[in-house]
């Protein structure tokens, strides 16, 4: 029986007005797991509304009930996890026990983190030229954001900016694809419980047309938007002046220089193609090997890719499950095709697994020799594809790493200190990580990419949802 959602507006559980609804099946089943509405523009227009109440309101909190709140969140996710990890594998995909349950964990912790940020987010007394002036900066929400997610951590990528963004005050109308919003809407009962104000969230499940809506809108003060480049730069191009934090595709090089562990190496780009089914932004999308360590990689990596085990993501053993969507199987066809017409050879995988209960489960493929102008190198994949390019020397590798816009996060494998800064110190990319995968994430990590193709998030993400306010003050002459 397929669940019947509803959108999450003002506070309240709701069909809204509209009269259109969205059907969703499960990659993983290729049943109809739910329906849910698609909102209608008086639905986001009171979403709106009731955002700007609730900012309003939230502003006069002090950091200390805000940080509060949040960690009531935190305890109340707590005994959510295994539930809605449960909803996430059968909407998403990905592995149950390998991924689901830290995933929806590790999205909770961003309320921890938020509510102990919040609490040192300090302003500054600035020297002043008077001797009868004090000037000194605050922090302010900065008030409504449309925030814009991707369905590869339909959960995780919101609260990335729902926890620091409620710590300062600031209310959200967060807008996730609509074929992944069952496992957000279910944890979205926490912030009920958890007494969030009516309206500082609202979840509006939807496609462009619905994210459009909401970044174009006169009442939404600013934007968050994690998801691909060519969106994002449309979304740049129309939402006029807005504050905003944008987030974007990588295509994450591996650089294996000659001195390197290989079979480490091997051990996490195979790790890095494989996690999440490769639909990660920082997935391992280009291994780059020097020469003369070729075919010891080569050999490495099939040995690693013996361990990936594809199947159903309920089993236990499984740690690649189906790939979430069509649109993403279809890039993964026409980047080996493309691979193969070039002269490429694909050493393992190189299709769709048939016999299981969708089109969606897609072998671990290797693909060596890859041209660097082929389309599974230049474009990023977002699929379980690990193209293996070669390189003469450390300088050609530099040039093949920095031949991409994605520059997002790399990693470069070498047992020498003094190498390890030769790359870091000419990789573009917003991350480099020596000796491990690309695919290496922590929740405090300052993260974005290089070459203004993302802004990213700093050190506190918490700064990143307030404008500074700075107030002069003129005493009395005595
Ligand atoms: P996408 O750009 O297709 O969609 C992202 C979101 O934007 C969705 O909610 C979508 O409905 C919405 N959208 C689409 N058109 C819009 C428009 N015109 N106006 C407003 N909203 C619109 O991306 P995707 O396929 O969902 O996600 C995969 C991409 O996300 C990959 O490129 C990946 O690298 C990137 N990503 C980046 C990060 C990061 O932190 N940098 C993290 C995860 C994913």
């Amino acid at each position: 029986m397929a669940e019947h959602l509803k959108l999450f507006i003002a506070g309240e559980w709701t069909d809204g007005t509209g009269d259109e609804a969205y059907d969703v099946t499960s990659p993983v089943t290729g049943e109809h797991i739910y329906t849910v509405p698609k909102a209608s523009s008086a639905d986001i227009d009171r979403a709106i509304t009731a955002a700007r109440e609730a900012t309003a309101e939230m502003r006069h909190w002090t950091a200390f009930e805000r940080a509060e709140m949040c960690l009531r969140i935190y305890d109340l996710w707590q005994q959510r996890i295994e539930d809605v990890a449960r909803i996430l594998t059968l909407e998403q995909g990905k592995p149950f026990k390998a991924e689901a349950i830290d995933d929806i964990a590790e999205s909770g912790d961003y309320f921890q983190i938020a509510a102990e940020d919040v609490k040192r987010l300090a302003g500054e007394v600035i020297p002043t030229t008077e001797r009868n002036r004090r000037m000194f900066t605050v922090h302010r929400p900065v008030g409504v954001w449309a925030t814009i997610t991707p369905w590869n951590f339909p959960v995780m990528i919101p609260m990335e900016y729902v926890g620091p963004g409620l710590a300062t005050g600031n209310a959200l109308i967060v807008k996730p694809p609509e074929f992944t919003c069952w496992a957000l809407l279910e944890m979205a009962k926490v912030f009920e419980e958890a007494g969030v104000p009516a309206g500082a969230i609202s979840i509006i499940p939807g496609g462009g047309d619905i994210g459009e809506a909401l970044v174009t809108h006169r009442g939404v003060d600013a934007v968050g938007f994690t998801g691909s480049s060519a969106t994002g730069a449309r979304i740049v191009s129309k939402m006029g002046l807005k504050r905003s934090i944008m987030e974007m595709s990588g295509n994450g090089p591996t650089v294996v220089a000659a001195d390197a562990d290989i079979e480490k190496a091997a051990e996490a780009a195979v790790y890095g193609t494989y996690y999440n089914a490769g639909q990660v932004c920082v997935a391992t999308e280009r291994l780059i090997v020097v020469d003369e360590v070729h075919d010891a990689f080569v050999d490495a990596a099939m040995a690693a890719a013996e361990d990936v085990t594809l199947g159903d993501p309920f089993d236990d053993a499984t740690n690649l499950g189906p790939l979430n969507n069509e649109a993403t199987a279809a890039k993964m066809d026409r980047h080996i095709a493309d691979a193969r017409e070039r002269g490429a050879e694909v050493l393992t995988g190189g299709g769709r697994r048939t016999g299981l209960p969708t089109d969606l489960y897609y072998e671990f493929t290797i693909i060596d020799d890859v041209p660097e102008d082929s389309m599974v190198s230049q474009e990023e994949s977002f699929g379980p594809v690990l193209p293996i390019l070669r390189a003469r020397d450390d300088e050609d590798a530099v040039g093949i790493a920095n031949r991409t816009r994605l520059g997002l996060q790399a990693a470069v494998f070498t047992n020498d200190l003094t190498k390890a800064f030769y790359y870091a110190d000419r990789i573009r990319s917003g991350t480099v990580i020596v000796n491990d995968s690309t695919d290496t994430w922590e929740t405090f990590q300052p993260f974005g990419g290089a070459a203004g193709t993302d802004t990213g998030w700093g050190r506190q993400r918490v700064h990143e949802f307030t404008d500074l306010q700075t107030i002069v003050l003129s005493l009395r002459d005595e």
